[in-house]
């Protein structure tokens, strides 16, 4: 099995470690990742300016891009045979609910995705990070367990894991992406010349948790793992829309 890792955290980060040393025992593993933190990147490819790749000390190739670019190149010409699965993580915290139209986590599994290649977004669900080891074996099951009997796809799965040891966990739950609170406000401050900037504030607290959301699940410490799509069209208002353009 020929697995294409990224994630939006940059090369270096201990989370991409630990998942390519779990994923390396079940199958071929790429890394292909950005070469700094692109985190909140979302889906953007960069189009104004050429790409260069690089190989890091543990032979993974760095991109001075995007999570999108890195698995778009990726998959479209620098590697010469397609992967059978692209995994992205082990993100530093976690991807839930309106956090995944953000996330460059999410983004580099669903470039995958879009171009024919099942996928799944890893996240560890805290600032601290302490357990990447629990995210990288849950990866592996999962990946071991879908690649082996695979359900009607393509799929995209978004997956968020507790920070807790492994035997901790409290099973796994499919569930639906919740919501947020709106975000807080942008932070203003001044820069050492005097100019007023901005800090984009935090994401909101959770505020659709409830019982089969992904907020839920991790809350009882159990592993999320929520299906994705990416068509963004709102089926239930385009007759209402059609009714009131058409009077
Ligand atoms: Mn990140």
């Amino acid at each position: 099995m020929r697995i294409l890792l990224s994630n939006d955290d940059g090369y270096f980060a201990p989370g991409l470690q630990a998942l390519a040393e779990s994923l390396a025992q079940i199958g071929e593993v790429t890394v292909v990742a950005p070469e700094r933190d692109r985190s909140g990147a979302s889906n953007s490819l960069t189009l104004d300016r050429p790409l260069t790749v690089r190989k890091s000390h543990l032979g993974y190739w760095y991109v001075n891009g995007t999570p999108t670019d890195c698995v778009h190149l990726a998959v479209t010409g620098l590697i010469d045979q397609l992967p059978d699965i692209v995994v992205s993580g082990i993100n530093h915290g976690t991807n839930m609910g309106d956090d995944t139209i953000y996330s460059g986590t999410v983004a580099a599994a669903t470039e995958g995705f879009l171009l024919g290649i099942p996928a799944i977004a890893v996240s560890l669900a805290s600032r601290h990070a302490g357990n990447f080891a629990t995210a990288g074996r849950v990866a592996r099951d999962l990946v071991s367990r879908l690649m082996g009997a695979r359900p009607p796809g393509p799929w995209l799965l978004n997956v968020n894991v507790p920070d807790v040891p492994y035997e901790s966990l409290a099973g796994q739950e499919v569930t639906r992406l919740g919501k947020r609170h709106k975000a807080e406000g942008v932070v203003k401050s001044k820069n050492p010349r005097g100019d007023t900037v901005y800090w984009v504030g935090p994401a909101g607290s959770a505020a659709d948790a409830g019982p089969g959301t992904d907020f839920h699940a991790v809350a009882q410490g159990r592993v999320s793992i929520t299906p994705l799509q990416m068509d963004l069209t709102h089926f239930e208002q385009l007759d209402a829309l059609r009714e009131w353009l058409a009077a």
